[in-house]
């Protein structure tokens, strides 16, 4: 069992350190679906276990509206409600959570530091769950809008556009089902891609061609957004003919997939893929000692909460066993 505050750890004395420092044994960066998984894990693990988490707890699958295909939830599930409960058993088993950006993590010895703009915290592992942040497509009209017609999350701003027409742009699971969520509000969805096939599983394909409130527009690309006060129209340009078009429109959901939120690790010698996820093997070992990640935030091949949720069990099962060969 883990005491969270020893000074001394093994033979090396950390004084210098970790002077007058409560030493956690584990601290999870993000408090996502993978984050409160591995805090659940820990905790009843005994670990003295600190998730440090940006804004509020249950990632980005917090904003979705409806989740269908995490088990144990045959009607489904929306996506705040999943994950304040995942938040309110990691507390109930003694997870403690605090809020700020992680500015950056240094290592001593077996030891680690998690730096905060006006706070640091000691920890003798950390376990980076600190999951990935929506991208954003970089035509012009679309920082300027962002509130005023621009969104990344229809089940923010859905209830605002109600009787409008909007387009959301992508191809992907989450287009697509926003897509679909939108169809509750508005009149009209134009569901605009840059193929003419779309990457989504295929229900929610099947979901959206049967859905007369969508019009699908593929092989198109949007140049511009523009308007006075709020969104008035979106520029696209099909990639075949070159046409370009406006559409007259109250609102633009932008949904083309993620970056990874890895920049607090820049000045580690963590290893990250092409892409800037984190590479770890399958006990969610990074190649650095005691430092361990998962779920979106790690190279993998399938983002669900599912599979956060599991990588979060493993991260921490790896997190007591290096504490023990400490
Ligand atoms: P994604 O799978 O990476 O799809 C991104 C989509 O945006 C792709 O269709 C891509 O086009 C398009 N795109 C990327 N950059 C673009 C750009 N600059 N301009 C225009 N289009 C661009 O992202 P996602 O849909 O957010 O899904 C992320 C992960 O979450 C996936 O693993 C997904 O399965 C999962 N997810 C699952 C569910 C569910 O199970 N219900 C719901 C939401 C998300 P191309 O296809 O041409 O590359």
């Amino acid at each position: 069992m883990g005491s969270g505050y020893k000074i001394f750890v093994g033979k090396i004395n950390y004084k210098g350190w970790a002077k007058n420092k409560m030493i956690y044994d584990t601290i999870i960066i993000g408090g996502g679906p993978a984050g409160l998984s591995s805090a659940i894990y820990s905790s009843r693990a005994r670990l003295n276990t600190l998730i440090i988490e940006k804004a509020g707890c249950g990632g980005l699958i917090a904003m979705t509206d409806f989740l269908e295909n995490y088990p144990g939830f045959e009607s489904g599930i929306n996506g705040f409600e999943l994950t304040s409960k995942m938040e309110q058993q990691a507390r109930n088993f003694g997870t403690k959570i605090v809020y700020g950006e992680v500015l950056s993590i240094e290592t001593k010895e077996t030891l680690k530091k998690v730096i905060l703009a006006d706070k640091t915290y000691i920890t003798k592992t950390i376990i980076v769950a600190s999951g990935s942040n929506f991208k954003k497509l970089g035509v012009r009209g679309e920082v300027e809008f962002i509130g005023k017609g621009v969104s990344y999350c229809a089940t923010c701003d859905g209830p605002f556009f109600k009787n409008k027409e909007v387009a959301v742009i992508g191809g992907g699971d989450s287009a697509l089902q926003e897509a679909l969520f939108l169809t509750k509000f508005v009149n009209k969805v134009f569901l605009v891609h840059r193929r003419d096939k779309f990457r989504a599983t295929q229900i929610l394909q099947e979901r959206v061609l049967g859905e007369p409130k969508i019009e699908v527009v593929f092989d198109s690309i949007v140049e511009e957004i523009t308007g006075s006060e709020f969104v008035e129209k979106v520029k696209i340009k099909n990639v075949k003919s070159n046409m370009v078009k406006e559409i007259a429109l109250n609102g633009v959901f932008i949904f083309i997939g993620w970056t990874p939120n890895t920049n607090f690790l820049t000045q580690n010698k963590i290893t990250l893929d092409e892409k800037g996820y984190i590479v770890t093997d399958d006990q969610m070992k990074t190649s650095m000692d005691g430092i361990f990640a998962c779920g979106d935030v790690r190279k993998k091949i399938l983002r669900q909460v599912v599979t956060a949720a599991g990588d979060g069990a493993v991260a921490s099962i790896s997190a007591q066993k290096h504490i023990e060969s400490d």
